[in-house]
Formats: structure tokens, sequence, C-alpha cells
């Protein structure tokens, strides 16, 4: 019946103003609205709470029901808020190192094989440099293979050493594989498992320890939804990690994640993925992301 979140604000404060006077309980109302939007569009449901009652406070302060509007006034108090809250200082990612070392962080599935690739051809083509990935994938051969395919396909070296078992050795030797070949940015792939697991975390902790990147990136699906936040919150704890890559996002979902996230870890989100070609990155915008959520 309605085709967005503005109509339905409108619709409803319309008729709540229909029916005599309207309270702070009316506007508590509507926000269920808005929380629903938020709920349906992935975004935790505490998190979701909390948000409307930090718009709940904005929409009264700003008399947002003598408006002619209140539905659109509505929205982009919410949009506004979502924005700021996605937003903080996504600069890129820390290119200061010689080499720049980039440890991707995530679950199996997530995309940091591919997003390492997608990485290493944007800083290639847009930033002219020479990057390396690296292959730390111990347990599954077929991820090795993986990064080697994605080098071949973007004309990018690709690192790895087949018969060893050790994470941090191999992390090590690609660096010094960089070095020695004139490669100022490595981009190292690591492991993941289907869920948070003791061995993984130890294990990417040490890899971190060792190789002290300039930048950790945490990959996440954005279709994994309520999950994120949890992942999110363990990869942070473990590896204080410099920022967030929000992948999949050419699929069905809102996106909600991104705020799930942003609210738990307060890291900003530097790129999205959104389809499987090399080229499908981009750098995250707050507001396209806000609009995408809203609907
Ligand atoms: P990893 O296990 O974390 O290294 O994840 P992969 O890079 O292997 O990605 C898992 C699957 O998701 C693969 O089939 C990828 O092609 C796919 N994938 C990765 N990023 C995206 C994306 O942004 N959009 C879509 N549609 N698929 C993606």
């Amino acid at each position: 019946m309605f085709d967005n979140l503005s109509d339905k604000l409108d619709k409803a404060l319309h008729v709540l103003k229909g029916h005599g006077s309207i309270t702070e309980v009316n506007v508590a109302e509507t926000l269920k609205e808005v929380r629903r939007a938020l709920i349906d569009a992935d975004v935790n449901f505490k998190i979701a709470k909390d948000f409307t009652n930090r718009v709940k406070e904005k929409a009264l302060g700003q008399n947002v029901l003598t408006t002619l509007q209140p539905g659109q006034l509505m929205v982009k108090i919410v949009k506004d808020e979502l924005t700021e809250l996605m937003g903080g200082d996504a600069s890129g990612v820390n290119l200061s190192g010689n080499p720049s070392v980039i440890l991707m962080s995530g679950l199996q599935g997530s995309g940091k094989t591919t997003f390492s690739g997608k990485l290493a051809n944007f800083l290639k083509t847009k930033k002219t440099k020479k990057p390396l990935l690296v292959a730390c994938d111990v347990y599954r051969p077929a991820a090795i293979d993986q990064l080697h395919v994605v080098g071949d396909a973007i004309k990018v070296d690709v690192f790895s050493d087949r018969g060893n078992q050790d994470p941090v050795a191999i992390a090590e030797a690609g660096i010094a594989f960089a070095k020695a070949n004139g490669h100022n940015v490595v981009i190292v792939d690591t492991a993941g498992r289907l869920a948070v697991d003791t061995e993984m975390m130890d294990e990417i902790a040490n890899i971190h320890k060792a190789i002290q990147p300039q930048e950790t990136l945490f990959v996440v699906d954005s279709m994994t939804g309520q999950d994120a936040v949890n992942t999110a919150k363990a990869f942070n704890d473990i590896l204080n990690f410099d920022g967030v890559i929000l992948t999949k996002l050419d699929g069905d979902t809102r996106g909600g994640a991104a705020i799930s996230i942003k609210s738990v870890v307060d890291k900003p989100i530097k790129f999205i993925g959104t389809g499987e070609k090399m080229e499908a990155i981009d750098v995250f915008y707050p507001s396209r992301m806000a609009d995408r959520i809203l609907g």
C-alpha cells in the first residue's frame, strides 16, 4: 500500500493528527515504524531501539508535529542520524609503510580473498602502487589456488608456500619477498572458519602480532545481518581492527549490518563489495547507505 518509510510515517502522523492532540506517545508509535524498518533492514534489535530513542528526542526538539509533512521531516531526522552514525573518518587505507602491510580478517566465505584482489586492483589502478598478495590459508589448498586465479586476473603477484603449515612464517616470508621485489603494498589474506573459534582467533592474533600491519581490515558479508554484530565484536576484541569492509551489497540485503557493526565497534566502514568481479569495489558513502537502509 505504501512504497516507502516516508509515506508510512506521513500517513501514521496524519491519522494521529485527525484524532485530536498529538503527544509524545503518538510520536513513539510512529517511531515503532522506523524501528520496524530498521529491523527489516537487518539492524540489530537493541541498536535499532537505542537509535529510535535518540531520534525521538530530536523529533520532539524540532517540533516535528507542527510541520505540514511530519513524516518527511521525521525521515530527514532519521536519515541524518543514520548518516552520522555510519560516518566517521573513512579516509582510505593507511599506506604509510614501506611496504605497507594490510591484514584481512573475517569468517570463511565473507569475501576476504575476493576483496583482497579487489583492493590490490584498486590500489594498483588508482594509487599506482605495486601490491603483492600473500596466501596464508594453510587449511584449504583451494583458497591458495583461488588467490592465484585472482592475482592472474588482475596481474598482481601472489606469494604462497604450499608445503608450509605455519601462517605466521608465510606472512613474514611474504613481506620479505615484497621487500626484495619492490612491492610497496602487501595484502595478507588469512584463513577463516564458518564461525568464530579460539583456534582461528589465536592464529590471526599471532599473525597480527608478528607482522604488525599498518592496516587491519575486517571483512563481513552484509547478508549475515544480525550475526554480523557478534562476529565484528569478536574480531575487534582480538585485533582492534582499523576498518570494516562490507561485501555482497549487490544482493537483496538492505545493509543494516553497517549500522549494527558501526555502533558496536565504532570503526569506519571503508569499502563495500558490490559483486564478484574485481572492479566491484566502492568507497563507502554513509549517506547512500542511509538511503538504502530506509528504502
Ligand atoms: P573468503 O572465504 O572470505 O575468502 O571469501 P571469498 O572471497 O572466497 O568469497 C566467498 C564467495 O562470495 C565467492 O563465491 C565470491 O565470489 C563471493 N563474493 C565475494 N564478494 C562478493 C560481493 O561483493 N558480491 C557478490 N555477489 N559475491 C561476492
